[in-house]
C-alpha cells in the first residue's frame, strides 16, 4: 500500500509526521508523495482541507485518514498519541471506507464567457466589500430571492460545522446528500426582503446566483483559498460528481463529536 503523510509546518506536526512516516516504512508500507492509495493527514482539519485539494484530481482512488495534533477535529479521527494503533489499523486494512458529499462550484466569468469549476469540502463564499452585495438566487432554475447583504455561504454536509455555522446555517449529518445556503448579513427591511433562514436543498436542485456581472469587488472563497478575482457573471452550486472517501477504522459518532467540540462539560 502506497501512503502519503501530509502535514502541517507547526513543529509538533513536522515531529509527529517524521515518527509516523518511519513507524510505516517498518511495517513495509511505501511512503510516497504521489499516486498514493492513502493520505495521512497531521495537523488540524486545515492540513486535511490543504491536502484534499492537492490529491483532488484522484478523489475515486485515494482515502485520506486525518491525525490531529491539537484538539480533535471533524475530518481527524485519530490523535497524534495513536501512531501505532492507526499503523496496525492499516496494516489489517480491507478497503474500509466512508465517503461524503462535496460541493460543485460552476463560475461563468463575464470577461470571457469561460467556466471554471471549483470543488470544495467545506464551502465556498461570495463576498462583496465595500459595495453591498446585490444577486437573484435561483433554485433550479426559479427565482427565490433578491439577496442584499455581506454575501453568501455554500456548504457541504461536512463543512457545516464550519463557515456556515458561524453565519447561523445548521449542522448537517454528514450522510446527508445535500448542500446548504446560508446567509451573510442580509438586508432585511421594508424594501429588501429574503428568507433570513438557511435552506437546504436535496442532490437533484441546484442554486444559481448572478452577481453584477461589471464588478470587481466580489471575493470567492473555495474552503481556505479564494480564486483570483475576476467579473463573475453567474455561479452554479450543486453536489458534485466526486466525493471524498475517508478510511474508516473505527466509527465516531457525528453529534458525540458535534457535542464535543461546541458544547463540551456539562452540568446533569
Ligand atoms: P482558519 O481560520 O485557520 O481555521 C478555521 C477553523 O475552522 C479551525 O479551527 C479549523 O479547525 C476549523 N475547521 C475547518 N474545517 C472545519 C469543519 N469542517 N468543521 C468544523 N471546524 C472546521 O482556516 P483554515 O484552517 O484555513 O480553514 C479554512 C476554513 O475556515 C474554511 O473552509 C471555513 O470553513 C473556515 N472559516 C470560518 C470562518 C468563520 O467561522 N467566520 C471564517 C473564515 C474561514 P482546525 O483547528 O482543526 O484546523
Amino acid at each position: 500500500m502506497r501512503i502519503t503523510v501530509f502535514h502541517n509546518s507547526n513543529a509538533k506536526s513536522v515531529h509527529v509526521a517524521a515518527n509516523l512516516a518511519a513507524k510505516l516504512r517498518q511495517q513495509g508500507f511505501s511512503v510516497v508523495k504521489d499516486n498514493p492509495d492513502i493520505v495521512i493527514t497531521v495537523g488540524g482539519d486545515g492540513t486535511l482541507l490543504s491536502a484534499f485539494h492537492e490529491y483532488a484530481h484522484m478523489l475515486d482512488k485515494v482515502r485520506f485518514v486525518g491525525v490531529h495534533t491539537g484538539h480533535l477535529g471533524f475530518y481527524t479521527d485519530w490523535r497524534d498519541y495513536e501512531l501505532d494503533e492507526l499503523v496496525e489499523s492499516l496494516r489489517h486494512d480491507d478497503n474500509q471506507k466512508i465517503s461524503y458529499p462535496l460541493l460543485d462550484v460552476g463560475v461563468r466569468y463575464a470577461d470571457d464567457n469561460s467556466t471554471v469549476h471549483y470543488l470544495a469540502l467545506n464551502e465556498a463564499t461570495l463576498k462583496r466589500f465595500p459595495a453591498t452585495m446585490v444577486t437573484d438566487v435561483y433554485i433550479s432554475d426559479e427565482l427565490f430571492e433578491s439577496f442584499r447583504g455581506d454575501g453568501l455561504c455554500v456548504s457541504t454536509p461536512t463543512g457545516s460545522t464550519a463557515y456556515n455555522k458561524s453565519v447561523g446555517g445548521a449542522v448537517l449529518n454528514p450522510q446527508l446528500e445535500a448542500i446548504q445556503l446560508a446567509e451573510i448579513a442580509s438586508i432585511n427591511n421594508r424594501v429588501f426582503r429574503t428568507l433570513g433562514s438557511a435552506i437546504v436543498i436535496s442532490k437533484d436542485e441546484w442554486i444559481d446566483v448572478y452577481p453584477e456581472p461589471r464588478a470587481m469587488d466580489y471575493e470567492m472563497t473555495v474552503d481556505r483559498f479564494a480564486p483570483k478575482q475576476r467579473p463573475i457573471k453567474a455561479i452554479r452550486y450543486r453536489i458534485a460528481k466526486e466525493r471524498i472517501s475517508f478510511a474508516r477504522y473505527r466509527h465516531m459518532h457525528f453529534w458525540n463529536r458535534v457535542e464535543d467540540a461546541f458544547i463540551g462539560e456539562k452540568q446533569h
